[in-house]
């Protein structure tokens, strides 16, 4: 399924490392603690969250509040705007 999308966009997790393998169009959501982590795939983006009370309470791979709090900042606006902004999401995908 993934190998045919058009633009994956997932959190930060198995599908967006196997679209970034692969060089499908991705979109990473991811919480804003460790940016590394953010693997710099050719044809994935990455959305981060923000929070500053979550970050500074919750260890490095695991949020102890849920919902997040972080990626629950992460709006669709956001994402709609790094896929406008982004040509080749663009191209493939509106
Ligand atoms: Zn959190």
């Amino acid at each position: 399924m993934i190998e045919r999308a058009e633009l994956v966009v997932t959190t930060d997790s198995g599908p967006f490392h196997i679209a970034g393998a692969l060089e499908r169009p991705a979109i990473g959501l991811f919480r804003g603690r460790r940016p590394e982590h953010a693997a710099a795939y050719p044809t994935a983006k990455v959305v981060f969250g923000r929070n500053a009370e979550c970050d500074a309470k919750c260890d490095w791979d695991q949020c102890r509040d849920i919902p997040c709090r972080q990626m629950q900042s992460i709006t669709v606006e956001e994402v709609l705007k790094v896929i406008l902004n982004e040509g080749s999401f663009k191209n493939s995908f509106l």
